[in-house]
């Protein structure tokens, strides 16, 4: 792996701290943040607005790309795109870009792997391999910024649904959404950035002291602790009762309504007794909510099976009359294996063997 640090891994501080080491004025900082941010510069020789000793001072300190696109998938529709990549030390990440009307939306991912052990996630499956930093969970980001700059189009939505738990890799994903939202990095508002959590307490309840407006989904899956344990099993450390509590001083504080997130599973999670202990746990603690029922996504290793229509139809109509909005999320992309660590958990079953080119 290489030495030189990757551009994106720097705050505007650091930045500003750098040129100084390289006898430059404060403001070179901005304009290099500038080029990479909002000109979506990917090398060096771009920023002629730079003196030509800095930008080979640049060349010589730092990276420009951590991630190298290995694998791409599209759904047939073509709405949905999917790309595996490597990272320089040979781990893989996957980042997924939904069209969906005017709203292009990035899934992207904060670790490679994850330790979480969701019984029917495909990342849960490889275990923790590592955080990403926050230049690489950023350079996502400007992957498909650039991509999408060549149609005249842009990012407008990020969600952290790819793969890992973004609230296990705090630090890095706390600095690489300060770039993304900075107003003058990526400028992208914090109202259009969603992070997903399988709901580590103590860290929901530090993100809701950030000041930050981000939009908070809680993968919750279960509505008593029994059952979320069986399917979530770090679920043990944080009852439900604390996770709710958690959900309440989250939205609190910010005045975001929270997403929760419920994957179904056929006769496991998607009964109505589920729907109606989930109705009064939101009730109880006053919570302004929106629930996501997902079909399952099958996974090999998992005999759970996804919903079927009429039991979906039926919970979410519990919720509807209960005064709780709810979406059923409609399974786009599944034909790319679009669900979470699927690209990459398939890499493994093909026995490792390095997957190169598209398709
Ligand atoms: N670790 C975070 C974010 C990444 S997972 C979290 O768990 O929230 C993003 C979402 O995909 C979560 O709601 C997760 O439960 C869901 N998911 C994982 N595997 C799935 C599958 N096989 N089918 C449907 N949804 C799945
Ligand atoms: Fe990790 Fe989220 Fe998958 Fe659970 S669902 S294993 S937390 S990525």
């Amino acid at each position: 792996m290489t030495e030189r640090p990757l551009v994106y891994d720097l705050t505007l501080e650091d930045w500003e701290r750098w040129v100084e080491t390289q006898g430059e004025p404060r403001y070179r900082a901005l304009q290099i943040w500038e080029g990479l941010y909002r000109h979506l510069w990917s090398h060096p020789e771009q920023f002629s607005h730079l003196p030509k000793a800095l930008r080979r001072r640049l060349d010589e300190a730092f990276v420009f790309s951590h991630l190298t696109p290995v694998k791409v998938r599209h759904s047939r529709d073509g709405e949905t795109e999917k790309t595996l990549f490597h990272l320089p030390d040979g781990s893989a990440v996957e980042t997924v870009r939904m069209r969906y009307v005017r709203r292009r939306t990035l899934c992207i991912s904060t670790q490679a792997g994850c330790a979480m052990g969701c019984v029917f996630c495909a990342t849960g499956k490889l275990g923790l391999l590592r955080n990403l930093s926050p230049g690489e969970i950023v350079e996502q980001v400007l992957y498909y910024a650039r991509r999408l700059r060549e149609t005249g189009d842009r990012v407008t939505n990020i969600v952290l649904m790819g793969m890992g738990e973004p609230l296990h890799n705090y630090e890095a994903t706390m600095q690489a959404l300060g770039i993304l939202n900075h107003p003058q990095g990526f400028r992208l508002g914090a109202r259009r950035i969603t992070l997903s959590t399988v709901g580590l307490v103590p860290r929901i309840r530090q993100l809701a002291r950030e000041g930050k407006q981000y939009n908070l989904a809680v993968s919750l899956h279960a509505a008593d602790d029994d059952l979320r344990t069986a399917l979530i099993p770090v679920a043990r450390r944080y009852p439900l009762r604390e996770l709710f509590a958690a959900c309440q001083e989250y939205f609190q504080r910010t005045k975001r309504r929270i997403t929760f997130e419920w994957t179904m599973i056929r006769d496991v999670n998607d009964g109505l007794e589920q729907a109606e202990k989930l109705v009064r746990w939101i009730k109880e603690f006053g919570l302004l909510a929106h629930v996501n029922l997902i079909p399952l996504n099958p996974v090999p290793g998992y005999a759970g099976q996804p919903s079927p229509r009429t039991r979906l139809e039926a919970f979410a109509a519990y919720l509807e009359e209960h005064g709780i909005p709810c979406t059923v999320r409609v399974r786009r992309g599944i034909d790319i294996q679009a669900g979470c660590g699927q690209l990459a958990g398939e890499r493994l079953q093909e026995g490792g063997r390095p997957l190169v080119g598209t398709g």
